[in-house]
């Protein structure tokens, strides 16, 4: 039986794995479906403390990981399909083997969300991305339109106007949730064209097998046209990666872990970092402060135990 299984491996999880292994509690991590978490998927961080210059998310979260196996992490590749969190030890299957565990944290973030028509998820890979750093190179030269109205759109269509000949970001409202140094930012950006108070009908690939085009449908007089378009990318905000603990742990109405103060959530033992509950901050240095803030209730748990 494990000390404590962390679930989930980007700065929130790597983090706990640092705290609790330097605790000495040899934690084992489920990297999860997303190593490395949203980090991964970003480029140059400038508003984490302490490298006055930025850092690349991916670096920053594969250091985290290296000083975490240092003081003795354990990492597993594989996702928990399923949890039994009723009773100790909690018990968790990844990808088909049990692991006992006598805590558990829990930090698997929140996952993309996607518009959800059919001709979009049969893209997907195709010109239907949602990632820009991670796709954004294979539009160079190319027509990009960028979904959202928060942050996450303008700095996607930020970092795409490196590759694209032109990016549009249509928004289905005409004020935007983004703030406002990341707006002024996009609107400064002479490539970027926008579409607002519209809705994407379709995503069209013209019995290619490859996105060029889109059907837009205007929400203010219901008028339809199409649009050429090479990559399409989606920022539209993200869904909490919680449906294997739904119906053992406290969840909100949207599938974030309800807190119960500090790390705490509705099972004594089991604790939550990052993404997963916080809908509000979302930032690496919030994630890692959460992944420390449940590795020392692990220990003052696990403590408290006997363990
Ligand atoms: P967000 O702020 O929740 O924005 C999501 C956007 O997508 C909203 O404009 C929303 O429209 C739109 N949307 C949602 N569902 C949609 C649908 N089904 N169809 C069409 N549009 C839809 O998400 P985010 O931009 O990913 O940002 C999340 C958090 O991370 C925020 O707190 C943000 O500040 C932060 N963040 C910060 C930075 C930075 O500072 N560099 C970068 C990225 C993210 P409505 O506005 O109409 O609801």
């Amino acid at each position: 039986m494990r000390n404590v299984v962390i679930v989930g491996s980007g700065c929130a999880g790597n983090t706990a794995a640092l705290y609790t292994a330097r605790a000495n509690l040899q934690p084992l991590v489920v990297g999860g479906h997303e190593p490395g978490g949203q980090l991964s998927l970003t480029t140059l961080v400038e508003n984490f403390p302490g490298f006055p210059e930025g850092i690349d998310g991916p670096v920053l979260v594969e250091n985290i990981k290296k000083q975490a196996e240092k003081f003795g992490a354990e990492y597993q590749h594989g996702s928990v399909i399923e949890a039994s969190l009723s009773q100790r030890p909690f018990r968790l299957n990844v990808d088909g083997d049990w692991v006992e565990a006598a805590a558990v944290i829990i930090a698997t973030g929140a996952s993309a969300r996607w518009l959800g028509l059919p001709s979009e998820q049969r893209l997907i890979g195709h010109g239907v991305s949602s990632c820009a750093t991670c796709d954004g190179f294979f539009y160079r030269g190319k027509k990009i339109m960028v979904v959202g109205g928060g942050d996450s759109a303008m700095e996607e269509a930020i970092f795409l106007t490196r590759f694209g000949s032109e990016v549009s970001i249509l928004h289905r409202r005409e004020e935007f949730r983004a703030s406002r140094i990341m707006l002024d930012r996009a609107r400064a950006n002479p490539k970027i064209k926008w579409i607002t108070s519209a809705a994407v009908d379709e995503v069209r690939d013209g019995g290619t097998g490859v996105v060029t085009g889109v059907r837009l449908r205007s929400l203010k007089d219901g008028s339809v046209w199409e649009q050429e378009v090479d990559g399409f990318f989606l920022a539209i905000g993200h869904i909490p990666n919680t449906a294997v603990f739904k119906g053992q742990i406290e969840l909100d109405g949207d599938g974030y872990i309800v807190s119960k103060g500090g790390a705490k959530t509705s099972i004594d033992g089991v604790f939550h970092a990052g993404d997963v509950q916080d809908r509000s901050y979302r930032q690496a240095i919030t994630a890692a402060g959460a992944g420390c803030m449940a590795a020392i209730e692990v220990e003052r748990f696990l403590e408290a135990q006997g363990h």
